[in-house]
């Protein structure tokens, strides 16, 4: 148990920069304002074992609440991130807060794994490599708690680069998902070159698994696949119990959607698992939810 944190790291040039030019037309611009006006934040959704109801871990989602606009779409603001700096600039603020968080987790009792989507920018250069290196024992967070995950498009971009960076990082020890599994490309290839200790199931297959057979035979297989080549398994968008009952009787490892919990504030984080009970897979008409 720790008794108070360290010192968050000095502030470098990558820290937040003022706009020089601030122009409203200009939606780069407007999500690094948005940024410096605390108005992009993390929420966290859980990651459940399914054979146990076992919280394992978080997913840390970016949420942009606009004061006019409300809610604005993650993928938008993902998207216009991604056109210009600004990205790299959210991923290190995403990085130095999910691994703080962390720090704080285990210094409360919380035994839990958080998972970063970094983005194909992230991966070009091994600034991220490094600024993990650095952060972990800086927060004495151990390398197991931290997940990255990466999309097959994100690899596409610069297979020999990309690489590079990912070998670095689990060398560190952070592991590796592979998000959004069967909707890029070349997935087979990644599966079998890549680091990973983790597939990511997309959830445009698991939301409709429950009706349409084809989604189910993609799924089952995608978690045949993962088990055989030694991966943890996890499926996304798992939105009702039926789902959930399938997933299981599939072998998934990991099942993380809306059937559980939404992404939510860390404040809402703690609440929910204070009151979370784990629901029995073979459970009877007595289940607890
Ligand atoms: P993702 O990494 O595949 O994240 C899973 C998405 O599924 C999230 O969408 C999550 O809110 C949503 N989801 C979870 N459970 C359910 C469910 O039961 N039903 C349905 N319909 N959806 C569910 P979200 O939060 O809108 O994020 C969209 C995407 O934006 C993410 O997809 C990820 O690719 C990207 N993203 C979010 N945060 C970051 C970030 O910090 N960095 C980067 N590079 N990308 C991010
Ligand atoms: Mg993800
Ligand atoms: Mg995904
Ligand atoms: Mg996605």
């Amino acid at each position: 148990r720790r008794a108070a944190l360290p010192d968050p790291p000095a502030p470098t040039e990558e820290t937040w920069a003022r706009p020089v030019r601030p122009d409203p037309t200009d939606p780069a611009r407007a999500v690094e304002t948005a940024g410096d006006a605390g108005e992009i934040m993390l929420y966290y959704q859980p990651q459940i074992a399914i054979a146990t109801g076992e919280v394992v871990g978080v997913e840390a989602l970016l949420r942009w609440r606009h004061p006019t606009r409300g809610m604005v779409d993650p993928e938008e603001l993902i998207r216009v991130a991604e056109q210009s700096a600004v990205m790299r600039l959210l991923t290190r603020r995403v990085v130095d807060d999910v691994v703080e968080q962390l720090a704080k987790w285990t210094a409360a009792g919380l035994d839990l794994r958080a998972a970063v989507n970094v983005s194909v920018r992230d991966l070009h250069t091994g600034e991220i490599a490094e600024q993990i290196a650095d952060r972990l024992p800086r927060y004495g967070v151990a390398p197991q708690r931290l997940q990255l995950e990466i999309t097959e498009g994100a690899l596409m971009a610069d297979p020999r680069r990309v690489l590079t960076t990912i070998t670095r990082l689990h060398g560190v020890g952070v592991g590796i998902a592979l998000d959004d599994f069967g909707t890029g490309y070349s997935s087979l290839q990644h599966l079998r070159r890549l680091p990973l200790s983790e597939v990511k199931v997309d959830r445009s297959f698991v939301l409709g698994m429950a009706e349409d057979t084809d989604d189910a035979a993609i799924v089952r297989s995608t978690i045949e696949l993962g088990k055989a080549l030694g991966l943890r398994v996890v499926a996304e968008g798992v939105e009702d119990e039926r789902t959930w009952r399938m997933l299981h009787a599939a072998g998934c490892d990991v099942a993380q959607g809306w059937f559980y919990a939404r992404p939510m504030p860390a404040e809402e984080l703690v609440a929910w698992l204070a009151r979370y009970r784990p629901l029995r897979p073979l459970g009877g008409p007595d289940e607890a939810h």
